[in-house]
């Protein structure tokens, strides 16, 4: 599904949602879905009439299953350079266990876990600072886990993960507390991204939030203080 000009949600992943930003002849995905979505992903792209080797760069928000899943097929069968933060890289690469949550669900979530079959990657670009790639801004906001990411074009769009979600009908909702690695972070990287601007908010989880969405974040914030 096309979004706005260029940038598409790839229909279909299971987990998070995965995109799309298509340029001229470089095309940037964003997150990879479950293991077990890159097929799906690459008949997107094909579908567009793209050549597979036009993905340049493979960006991970964070590296939570739902995301990093099809991280390592997409990046053999598209040749593109896997990014991720170097505070999330030890999962990317199988180094590190996925994170454990508290509370009763945990149990359950720890099952789940060891039920997928998760296949290690190795990343390409490994970020320790707040950078820039083909345009866009990569900003550190921890919290979720210790490596999140935003990738952020000022002005017009910003794919947050994590950090932020968004229900059913393009609202912005506050960051999962269950699922967050550091709750004062997270708060903390929600008063980063409110202070931005951008018209579009694409989230991990939700529909996307359109048409002055900063603002809309703003309002969140808000509420909640
Ligand atoms: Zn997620």
């Amino acid at each position: 599904m096309e979004i706005m000009p260029g940038i598409h949600r790839v229909g279909g992943v299971r987990g998070a949602n995965a995109y799309l930003v298509i340029g001229e002849d470089e095309t940037l995905a964003i997150d990879t879905g479950m293991p077990g979505n890159a097929k799906r992903i690459v008949a997107y792209i094909e579908g567009l009439g793209k050549n597979l080797s036009d993905i340049k760069f493979i960006i991970l928000t964070h590296a939570d299953i739902d995301h990093i899943g099809s991280a390592a097929e997409l990046k053999r069968t598209t040749g593109a350079r896997l990014v991720i933060h170097a505070d999330d890289a030890p999962i990317l690469r199988g180094k590190q266990s996925f994170k454990t949550i508290r509370g009763p669900l945990g149990f359950i979530f720890k099952l789940a876990m060891s039920l997928m079959h998760y296949h290690p990657a190795e990343p390409d670009i490994i970020l320790s600072a707040d950078s820039e790639i083909k345009g866009f801004r990569i900003i550190h906001v921890p919290g979720h886990t210790h490596g999140s990411i935003c990738v952020y074009k000022p002005n017009k769009v910003i794919f947050v993960g994590d950090a932020l979600r968004s229900d059913s009908s393009g609202n912005p909702k506050p960051p999962s507390r269950m699922f967050s690695l550091d709750e004062a972070k997270a708060r903390a990287s929600l008063i980063t991204i409110s202070a931005l601007d951008f018209d579009t908010l694409l989230t991990g989880h939700g529909a996307p939030v359109v048409s002055n969405a900063s603002q809309k974040v703003k309002n969140m914030v808000t509420r909640l203080s």
